[in-house]
């Protein structure tokens, strides 16, 4: 193991006390790091939140106590201190601690407070990342979060932050042109997508919502930023599920056709003169292929790129 902190003290010979926290990946296991699967297999007690597939818990051993300990809704500090006390309690047993986080542990799973619990009760932690929704959930739809095309950046925010947390600044949100994209955010989209529009996004921006992105219950609809709450709604996507606002939705190959637009390009000049949005990709890509595009913004925005 490598702990992030403290390794055996004087005299100690048997293996430092020490917890494992581990992201799980969003869902299919194929997705885990060759780290977590080696704590993963060699882990003696398990503490998993209910994110977790059970195609991962599959990979522990037989042998492995497992206990669930998530808390699915609501984020509760007695119950947070709770599984405190347990892993503290599980580690200072002796035992092979892995704590198994859906996603990344510190991409809103409170893997922060569980490192400064474990460090304040003198027991090691060793972080292991695993990939976050927030980063598998658009690419399996197409959608490249940081295209430069469209934007400078992404940020990941919460819809939802609880009784204690820091609301995100939607104004500034809306402002920023970065992807946005939202976890916890389903039961709370439709304030989410008017603050956005109060703060000045436009109602057409692109927007998908994805639902339990790799498992075998994927969902996703593309839609406008306008439509999304409506959109929740009409196709019933369940939780969990991510929200991805901004332009680079658009370069879902996908995105076209979902939405009910044309991909050609008299379809693009016609929703152009309608005052509708193009996204840029679709030009740029046609410039690329030497299509007959006499447009020299499209063509520098393309050599920016
Ligand atoms: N640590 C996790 C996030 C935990 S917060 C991570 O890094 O992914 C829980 C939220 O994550 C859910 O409400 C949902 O918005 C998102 N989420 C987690 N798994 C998901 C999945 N498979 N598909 C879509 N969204 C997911």
């Amino acid at each position: 193991m490598s702990p992030l902190d403290g390794s055996p003290t004087a005299g100690q010979t048997a293996r430092p006390l020490c917890v494992s926290l581990v992201g799980a990946g969003p869902g299919d296991p194929d997705l885990l790091t060759v780290k977590a699967l080696k704590r993963l297999r060699q882990a003696e007690v398990v503490l998993t939140d209910d994110l977790v597939d059970t195609r991962v818990l599959a990979c522990l051993p037989a042998s492995a106590r497992v206990l669930r300990v998530g808390k699915r809704g609501g984020c509760v500090s007695t119950e947070q201190r709770f599984i405190h006390e347990l892993m503290i309690r599980e580690a200072r047993s002796g035992a092979r601690v892995v704590r198994l986080k859906g996603g990344d542990p510190f991409v809103f799973g409170r893997g922060g407070e569980e490192v400064a619990a474990l460090r304040e009760a003198g027991i090691a932690v060793e972080v292991i990342n695993g990939l976050s929704a927030g980063l598998a959930a658009p690419a399996s739809v197409g959608v490249p979060v940081t295209d430069r095309r469209c934007t400078p950046g992404v940020a990941f925010v919460t819809g939802h932050n609880g009784d204690h947390g820091v609301a995100p600044d939607w104004a500034a949100l809306a402002r920023s042109r970065l992807t946005l994209v939202v976890y916890m955010g389903l039961t709370r989209a439709a304030v989410i997508a008017q603050s956005l529009r109060d703060g000045g996004l436009a109602a057409e921006t692109p927007a998908v919502i994805v639902s339990a992105a790799h498992t075998p219950r994927q969902r996703e609809c593309f839609t406008t930023l306008a439509d999304l709450p409506a959109a929740i709604g009409r196709e019933g996507l369940p939780s969990p599920a991510l929200l991805v606002i901004g332009e680079v939705v658009a370069l879902s190959p996908q995105w076209r056709s979902d939405v009910g637009l044309d991909g050609s390009i008299s379809a693009m000049g016609a929703m152009g003169a309608m005052g509708a949005r193009v996204p840029s990709i679709a030009l740029s890509e046609t410039a690329a292929l030497g299509d007959a595009i006499e447009d020299s913004r499209v063509a520098a925005r393309f050599q920016a790129a």
